[in-house]
């Protein structure tokens, strides 16, 4: 996945003219995304605007992922592109400063610097805050590299964004209160990449929800490599957990949903589990990954439940919650994984029924101990198990999607649709909704019946031409 989200106005932050401008181009994860505005909020009191076109940028930032070869290798191909086009820039008289961050720049510090001398500057999902001075410096010709460790030191420091940068982002928003993981999953690089798990405080997570609200922002998708395993004291002094914590921001005043994500099994507490029960702000959507339906594979993984366990951790959430939708990771041709392995996989994903997932085939990653491992699946079977999976998948969000057919819920409009005269919002569980309205209705929930279902977005019509708080928004009332 990337994403070129592109913000404007940055500038009312320092006050200063946007003389310069940056171009950030996103890798992976919602946690980039995240990271991603805050390098613009960073450089904004610099006098650094966003913009759409890397042809005129003075600064190009690559924000990578690790999680996969592939994804890493991209990297490389891009900046392969970047000396092409800074050769032609400085024979111009030009000058183009590249940047890498992200998970590849933790990773690979110096090594990227030798490998593609296009780099200005590499520096890692912790240095963020002082991206000021590293620019400063490689602007005076140095070549940088920055991977110090220090997460907490980056959340107390993070820039806080304009109202309007945040307004210019949307009605829903990422708010990142975990970063790092203590699992080590035999096979992910984050706990080296991230290192290890920290929690912000309470306090700094309800003041950036506040200004998220005060700038229109409607939904909050709470994020954490490990979102569950979220900790901190709260505000009554007792240690509070993820469900602590949603209940807390259900209160603050302009936010109408959240979210949160990714979650593992392991961390599911009580409280969080009561939160999906009490809290209707709490969209009933989870993704859970498991990985793999074989006992003997969650081991290796070190992923420390068995699909027991899961399938008990299901039931007590349906329970609490019952037209909660499951999302969730696989991973086929783990190391040693055998066809009656990959058919427990099957067999799982069939038992519980999920509404959409991500699915993988193993990518060795330096360093983890699954790279080590005897037993590598050969290519070509991990093609036909991936393939036989993402078909079953397929069929089960099919199916899901197909059962919204003549339902009735709230949608939260987010911007104008695919059509004129129509707005796209979102579903309680995630989907995209394509609807006949009026722009007024953006930053709006509204109660939608779905008429039709398409492949990757629902159709509905607005039912009582009002928003959800009664308010008229002056539509026809469809026959
Ligand atoms: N913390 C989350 C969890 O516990 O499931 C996952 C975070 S990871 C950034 C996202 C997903 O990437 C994982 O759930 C896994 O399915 C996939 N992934 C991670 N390492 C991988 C690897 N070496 N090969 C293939 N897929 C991988
Ligand atoms: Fe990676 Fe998630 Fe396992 Fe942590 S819990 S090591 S982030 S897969």
């Amino acid at each position: 996945m990337t994403d070129n989200r592109q913000a404007t106005g940055a500038t009312e932050q320092g006050g200063g003219e946007n003389t310069r401008r940056v171009y950030v181009k996103t890798y992976g994860c919602q946690m980039n995304v995240y990271d991603s505005d805050r390098m613009s909020d960073a450089l904004a009191p610099e006098g650094y605007a966003l913009t759409e076109a890397p042809e005129e940028a003075d600064l190009i930032i690559l924000n990578t992922c690790h999680i996969r070869e592939k994804a890493a290798e991209k990297v490389y191909s891009e900046l392969g592109r970047l000396r092409v086009m800074k050769q032609q820039r400085e024979s111009e008289g030009r000058s183009l400063m590249v940047g890498v961050a992200g998970c590849v720049a933790q990773a690979e510090g110096e090594e990227i610097a030798r490998r593609a001398p296009v780099v200005d500057l590499v520096f890692g999902p912790q240095s963020y805050h002082r991206l000021p001075e590293l620019v400063q410096r490689a602007s005076a010709g140095a070549k940088v590299v920055e991977t110090e460790f220090d997460v907490e030191e980056k959340f107390e420091h993070l820039a806080t964004p304009s109202q309007k940068a945040v307004r210019a982002r949307g009605v829903t928003a990422f708010l990142t209160v975990q970063e790092g993981c203590d699992k080590f999953c035999t096979f992910c690089v984050v706990p080296y990449t991230r290192g290890a798990e920290v929690s912000r405080p309470v306090s700094q997570i309800v003041a950036e929800a506040g200004r998220l609200a005060q700038a229109g922002v409607r939904e909050v998708t709470l994020l954490g490599q490990n979102v569950n395993a979220w900790h901190g004291t709260g505000e009554n002094g007792r240690e509070w957990g993820l469900g602590e914590l949603l209940f807390r921001l259900a209160k603050v005043d302009g936010i109408e949903r959240l979210r949160y994500t990714t979650s593992h099994p392991r961390d599911m507490d009580d409280a969080l589990i009561a939160a999906h029960r009490d809290l209707d702000m709490l969209m009933p959507y989870l993704h859970l990954p498991v990985q793999t339906g074989s006992d003997r594979i969650l081991k290796a993984m070190n992923r420390r439940h068995t699909r027991d366990d899961y399938f008990r951790l299901i039931e007590r959430i349906r329970a609490a919650r019952p037209d909660i939708a499951l999302s969730g990771d696989f991973i086929v041709g783990f190391p040693g994984e055998t066809d009656e392995d990959f058919a427990d996989t099957m067999e799982l994903v069939e038992r519980v029924g999920y509404a959409s997932a991500f699915s993988f085939k193993y990518s060795p990653r330096p360093g983890t101990p699954g790279a080590a491992m005897e037993a590598q699946v050969e290519e070509a079977v991990k093609s036909a198990r991936l393939a036989a999976l993402q078909e079953l998948l397929q069929k089960q969000q099919r199916a899901f999607n197909a059962s919204m057919t003549g339902r009735t819920f709230d949608v939260l409009f987010e911007k104008p649709g695919r059509h004129a005269g129509q707005l796209v919002g979102r579903s309680p569980w995630l989907q995209p909704v394509q609807v006949d309205a009026p722009e007024e209705l953006i930053g709006k929930l509204a109660t939608v019946e779905i008429v039709d279902v398409g492949t990757n977005s629902l159709f509905g019509r607005l039912i009582n031409g009002q928003d959800r708080k009664g308010s008229n928004v002056g539509v026809a009332i469809p026959a």
